[in-house]
């Protein structure tokens, strides 16, 4: 006899499903476009990740924090040390007083700083507004946090004259907003347009803010990439919103790290407990010896970021030579490290079978322009490349481009 009696095996699988939150949006495809790129061996111009080496600097002080035993958990909101030198960074910077125990919470990348603030701040039935095109993490972290997004579109540069700035209509921001807005997403500089929101236009949507009683969340991971003399304006240093402005960043994209997954956000006291709350549960905390790491990173003098800055104007006026060349109309950036560009030169109007072509017959990989707007039409004739790159790779990638042949005007 058996010690237990045997089962009766039933096999109904209508539970072995995703939720319905999860069917809602698709996997990234700016990682996929990384995945074909590996597949057929192309020069990666998708995910905006270096393909130069860290700062020395910085890598120095990660293996030092490890060789001195940082290794267990750090306090779960950040360690102390990292938490007053970003609170230290913003205010020296920005003149915007930040305390370090109310108001710094360190996550793991921007990433998880975006998604733990959706998650305090928003209850099912908020809406949200999102310009777009957008970075396509902010759709689903809508999603996951039952948000509602409202979408008000940055006008494309019409003409050839005006062809550099991405615009903001000021009666569809005003018409977003209601009395069920509870945030709006920010990211300037702006990926995938490279826009870098002016003063004039933050203090509009501040005004909104303002009058509507909403919270803006700004992803300023790109503050330091900026071109000719472009300057970033964090929204958190217009009059009125410090108290009603959570700013997000990281250490990825300014000290070339994106796989450390160490970032932060800086909130207004009231907001704080419930984003750590989120943190602590969705994390427990970043990587211990990479904050201490991001402490030396922080305390770099200011030359570095100035040489940041015009090392990427350096390769955004390369990779603009290149592609223009090449046929493709570009949308020059002010900031961050991409360049949009509009494909109607090649007669192609499928912006992902374009970008399957590139990626497997000519060997670029770039990112299709559809998987930054909610409608994927308004995106159908534009592809996105990133500039995060080395001189050999830009080489590659011109001499690989040559194939490209635009269609013939009828
Ligand atoms: N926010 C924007 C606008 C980005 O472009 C990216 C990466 O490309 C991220 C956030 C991701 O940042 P992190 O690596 O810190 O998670």
């Amino acid at each position: 006899m058996p010690p237990f009696p045997a089962l009766t095996v039933v096999t109904p699988m209508a539970k072995l499903t995703g939720s319905k939150k999860a069917t809602q949006f698709t996997e990234s495809v700016i990682r996929e476009m990384t995945r074909l790129s590996q597949q057929y061996s192309a020069v990666n111009l998708s995910q905006g990740f270096p393909d130069f080496p860290a700062p020395d600097f910085v890598k120095e002080a990660a293996i030092a924090a490890i060789r001195a035993e940082v290794n267990q958990y750090a306090v779960t909101w950040g360690a102390r040390r990292l938490r007053e030198a970003i609170a230290q960074q913003f205010t020296a910077r920005h003149g915007v007083p930040v305390s370090p125990d109310e108001q710094v919470t360190v996550c793991c990348g921007a990433t998880e700083a975006m998604m733990a603030t959706m998650m305090a701040l928003i209850d099912p039935g908020d809406e949200v507004i999102v310009f777009e095109p957008f970075y396509e993490n902010y759709g689903p972290d809508a999603i996951l946090s039952g948000a509602t997004p409202r979408y008000v579109t940055l006008r494309e540069p019409a003409s050839e004259a005006e062809r550099r700035e991405w615009t903001l209509d000021p009666d569809e921001l005003a018409a977003a907003f209601n009395a069920r807005t509870k945030a709006i997403i920010l990211n300037t500089p702006n990926n995938p347009t490279g826009k870098v929101f002016t003063r004039e236009e933050l203090e509009s949507i501040a005004a909104l803010c303002r009058k509507w009683d909403v919270v803006a969340i700004s992803d300023e991971i790109y503050e330091h990439i900026v071109f000719d003399g472009w300057r970033h304006v964090p929204i958190a240093a217009i009059e009125g919103m410090a108290d009603r402005t959570v700013t997000i960043n990281s250490l990825s994209k300014t000290y070339s790290v994106t796989g450390w997954r160490v970032g932060w956000t800086i909130s207004p006291p009231a907001l704080t407990g419930a984003i750590r709350k989120v943190h602590d549960f969705l994390t427990v905390g970043a990587p211990a010896p990479l904050q201490e790491a991001g402490v030396v990173a922080l305390s770099v003098a200011p030359t570095y970021y100035a040489e940041l800055a015009r090392a990427y104007e350096r390769r955004r006026n390369r990779l603009l030579e290149i592609l223009e060349r090449h046929h493709f109309t570009c949308f020059t950036p002010r900031g961050a490290y991409y360049v949009m560009t509009d494909i109607g030169a090649f007669g192609a109007s499928d912006d992902i079978e374009f970008a399957r072509y590139l990626v497997r017959d000519v060997g670029v990989a770039a990112v299709p322009g559809s998987s930054f707007y909610r409608h994927p039409a308004h995106g159908w004739t534009k592809l996105r490349f990133c500039f995060c790159k080395s001189e050999p790779t830009f080489d590659e990638a011109d001499r690989r481009l040559a194939k490209l042949v635009p269609h013939p005007v009828h």
